[in-house]
């Protein structure tokens, strides 16, 4: 069966021998043209029209009020986790499956993750039990959230959008605004991604993109803030360039600012991307149909498909084995054979400087974890 599933890839992507990797990059536009008027007008660096333009070309799209680019999307999340008031011995509500960069950059900020379980349908942060675990676990006092074991509070929560699948986010604005708990969105993955018409990202006070080079597009590196706060974002800006104020020879800095400014032949790059970006949905669409369609025909496999009311950018496919036997061999017999497939990341808890972090009881995480294996999601010819 599995090598029907190989033969299936190859054929899709009409690579008959050659390897397939899971996420590859494509640039059909002015990627090259931009780069080079970077390189003409000598503004390489952290100022120039890109670095604006990109910006813009993100609020627009978005429909946020103002977006700030970042060197890459890690540094994006310890400052949205800072500009929403996390301090040192804070805890954040985040999911267990996601990415490593979620979890550091809590971390960075002095706060302890707490690892709260993924929702069935979405694979994103699950509402219903992070409702639960607040329930049994913290007391509101005045306008803030504590951790009744731990007497820490819980300053934020920080649901992500996994594989490009927009998680239930309305429910956990609600919860969110209930307990005076700060929502900032992981949307790193999702780009493209809405939510009942609504883009990822721009449902907490601050949304994270990223335009790593595995990303649905790229910058080669890169991060983007998402607010809909226009003052937040300006001061956003302010921290991402040393928070200095702006003089034309003076360096007066007004307090403790950092170097997360994206270059301009980043953003230049960003810029072509951008403007191929619903091109590159539509295609990845049709790809994940493919898929759709095909593991209807194939017994003890599932497509991942997006969740009700939503649009998924399908940055990576996904697919539900029987059990986690059965993934192994998949997996094996794969990328023996040149078609690059992957599990989910190693829980977040499992990891030992995570370890000793809170969970609920991770049900749905745990599941998913011994089933879900990513399938090769690029842009096809
Ligand atoms: C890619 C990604 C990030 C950001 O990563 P960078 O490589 O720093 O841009 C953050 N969170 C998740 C879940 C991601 O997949």
């Amino acid at each position: 069966m599995y090598n029907k599933i190989v033969g299936f890839i190859r054929e899709l992507y009409g690579e008959p021998d050659a390897f397939i990797p899971l996420h590859a990059p494509v640039f059909e536009g002015k990627e090259k043209e931009y780069l080079n008027e970077c390189i003409d007008s000598t503004f390489v660096s952290s100022v120039g029209k890109f670095v604006d333009k990109f910006e813009d070309m993100l609020t627009d799209y978005t429909k946020s009020t103002k977006s700030v680019v970042c060197v890459n999307g890690t540094n994006a999340l310890h400052l949205a986790l800072l500009l929403v008031g996390v301090e040192q011995n804070d805890e954040v509500l985040t999911q267990s499956l996601t990415f490593i960069a979620t979890a550091n950059a809590i971390s960075y900020a002095g706060a302890y993750p707490v690892f709260i379980d993924v929702d069935k349908e979405t694979m994103g942060l699950s509402p219903e039990k992070m409702k639960i675990w607040l329930t049994e676990n913290t007391l509101v006092k005045g306008n803030e959230c504590f951790n009744k074991k731990t007497g820490r509070r819980i300053k934020a929560c920080v649901p992500m959008h996994t594989f490009g699948h927009p998680a239930k986010i309305e429910d956990i604005v609600e919860i969110c605004n209930e307990l005076h708990i700060e929502l900032v969105e992981d949307a790193a993955e999702s780009i493209g991604s809405f939510y009942k018409g609504k883009h990822t990202g721009t449902f907490g006070k601050v949304g994270v993109l990223s335009f790593n080079g595995n990303k649905t597009i790229t910058a080669g590196g890169g991060g983007m803030l998402l607010f809909q706060d226009k003052k937040l974002g300006v001061y956003a800006k302010h921290l991402t360039t040393q928070a200095k104020i702006p003089h034309r020879w003076e360096f007066v800095h007004d307090r403790i600012g950092y170097n997360y400014r994206m270059p301009n032949i980043n953003a230049a790059l960003g810029c072509a991307q951008m403007e191929n970006l619903d091109k590159i949905l539509s295609n990845k669409r049709k790809t994940a149909m493919k898929y759709k369609e095909y593991f209807k025909t194939v017994e003890g496999i599932d497509f991942f498909d997006e969740p009700e009311n939503c649009l998924s950018n399908f940055w990576l496919n996904a697919i539900i084995l029987k059990n986690i036997e059965a993934r192994d061999e998949f997996l094996q017999y794969s990328n023996d054979n040149g078609v690059m497939t992957r599990p989910v990341w190693t829980l977040m808890n499992k990891l030992p400087m995570f370890a000793v972090c809170q969970t609920d009881d991770l049900t749905n995480t745990k599941w998913f974890e011994e089933r879900v294996v990513n399938l090769p999601s690029s842009v096809r010819n």
